[in-house]
């Protein structure tokens, strides 16, 4: 491809068109509704073109940028398709759920003048028209198979990610994952507003075709152990994520009404709540919710809750500066009616003769001095307890690794909170052929980073199948 020339700097970012937020706050249709071609090439035509592309180095999986930019001014989308799946075979939904705004836009040329590229809109753009077009998703060129076989654990972003990359190098691959649909928090936790579960079908549909085995229903530790599957693979990848929710600890957590934001999550997106009686997940509908935490499984709770009616506040004991979750969904939760109660800590659940919660004792806080985090350390004020009545509280404040594939999996180290300790680099866990990533390994943390995690794996997984001295698996059975 032609080097562009520089193109003169225009600071003006296009806004992407959205449902209104008195529309939107009554259903559950995806929110950003996307570029127009003309807009798309409009947007991709401010990119400089730098030498020294800033976005590439600020992308966890190194997209090349410009290149894709280019591609788009050019419109040959189905060239910046290619190019970007190069590195990335999930592009519809890291162009959707990506924190963009602290990565690969945080460090664009032009966040400096005050009007990044919308990268992540672009890279969207770009998969939404391939899946649109005619031909539909191009299928790379494979090498011929290798005889090697790899069991995937867990099929979120990391397990998918090593699943499309070994694939195309030419080994057998096969996802088990324990619920009954590929995609993990893209699935469950991720509502349909933010991430329609259609277009996560279709990149698991695109690994489908790529040749990827997928077994739903199957909870490796419990329906055959990773030993049981180590007789049966040459090398076994761990991407169980961080499902297990945690909890305050505070009186009153038994009661009926108080919710892990998963169990809400996986109510209301994975089982089709929302859709209910057409759906027959039990819901049951509530006035006053109160949604402890401030990252972005909080504000999918709130604006997952307000849309089926109820008046929600979110609960967080920092001020609004240091809220975790993306500025945009913070913007999107405020213009749709969610009402925030910073500088606020739950102290106690208070329940009626019926065990169900009713109310939520609270006590405002003051930001100290900065903790390890490097955040204001919150602290109690004395004698500002409150009241807030409510009947639901979902509780939103962090999650770790479920503890099932490390207790049945002997030698396989795991560190503090139950995570499993690997190499940064490679993956690479305590035991034998097995390695790891995302958030099973790192703690909650985002998609593109389970990306990235997935995507060294999958290399040090390649590197040892086609050096390694020992006899493949498939080659003894
Ligand atoms: P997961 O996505 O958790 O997938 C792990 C999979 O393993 C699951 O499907 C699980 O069922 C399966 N599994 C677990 N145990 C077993 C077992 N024993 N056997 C078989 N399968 C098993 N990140 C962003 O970048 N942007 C966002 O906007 C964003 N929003 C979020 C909103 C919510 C509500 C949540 C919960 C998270 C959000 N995140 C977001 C974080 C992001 O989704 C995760 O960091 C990412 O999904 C981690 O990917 P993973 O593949 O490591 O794990
Ligand atoms: Fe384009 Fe920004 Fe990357 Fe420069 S840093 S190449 S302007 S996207």
């Amino acid at each position: 491809m032609a080097d562009a020339k520089p193109r003169k700097l225009d600071l003006d970012r296009h806004e992407m068109p959205k449902q209104a937020p008195d529309v939107r706050r009554s259903n559950f249709d995806e929110v950003a509704l996307g570029y127009a071609i003309q807009t798309a090439v409009e947007e991709a035509s401010r990119c400089l073109n730098c030498k020294k592309p800033l976005c590439v180095a600020g992308c966890p999986v190194e997209i090349d940028i410009p290149g894709f930019m280019r591609y788009i001014v050019q419109r040959d989308f189905q060239a910046g398709v290619r190019l970007l799946k190069e590195k990335n075979c999930l592009p519809a939904i890291s162009g959707r759920v990506c924190p963009q705004e602290s990565q690969c836009e945080g460090v664009c040329l032009l966040a400096k003048k005050g009007g990044q590229l919308a990268i992540g809109r672009l890279e969207r753009f770009l998969a939404d028209w391939e899946a649109g077009h005619p031909g539909g998703m191009e299928l790379p060129q494979f090498p011929p198979p290798t005889g090697k076989k790899v069991a995937v654990i867990g099929g979120g972003p990391a397990g998918l990610t090593v699943a499309g990359d070994l694939i195309r190098l030419g080994h057998a691959v096969t996802v088990y994952e324990a619920l009954h649909e590929m995609g993990g928090v893209l699935v469950y936790g991720i509502p349909e507003f933010r991430l329609p579960k259609a277009i996560v079908r279709r990149e698991v549909d695109y690994l489908k075709k790529l040749g990827v085995s997928l077994v739903t229903d199957f909870v490796a530790g419990r329906t055959r152990t990773v030993d049981s599957l180590l007789e049966e693979y040459d090398a076994v990848f761990v991407g169980t994520g961080a499902g297990l929710p945690w909890f305050m600890d505070i009186p009153g957590e038994n009661l009926n009404g108080v919710y892990s934001a998963n169990e809400y999550l996986t109510r209301m997106n994975l089982m089709k709540g929302y859709l209910f009686p057409r759906f027959q997940t039990p819901v049951k509908s509530h006035r006053r919710v109160a949604v402890i935490g401030g990252g972005n499984v909080a504000m999918d709770c709130a604006r997952t809750a307000l849309r089926l009616g109820a008046e929600v506040q979110v609960i967080y004991r920092r001020s609004r500066q240091e809220l975790p979750a993306r500025l945009e969904e913070v913007e999107n939760a405020e213009e749709e009616g969610v009402a925030f109660q910073f500088l606020t800590l739950p102290t106690r659940y208070v329940g009626d003769q019926e065990g169900w919660v009713k109310a939520i004792e609270c006590v405002h806080m003051q930001l100290g001095e900065p903790d390890a985090s490097g955040r204001r350390q919150p602290v109690p004020i004395p004698g500002s307890e409150t009241t807030i009545p409510v009947d639901a509280v979902i509780c939103a404040i962090g999650n770790s690794p479920n503890p099932l594939i490390s207790a049945t999996t002997p030698g396989l180290e795991t560190g503090k909170r139950g995570n499993i300790l690997a190499d940064e680099a490679t993956g690479k866990t305590s035991r034998e052929r097995i390695w790891a990533g995302g958030d099973v390994v790192s703690g909650a943390a985002t998609v593109i980073l389970a990306m990235g995690a997935g995507r060294k794996a999958a290399r040090a997984i390649h590197a040892y199948l086609m050096h390694a001295s020992h006899a493949s698996v498939s080659a003894i059975r």
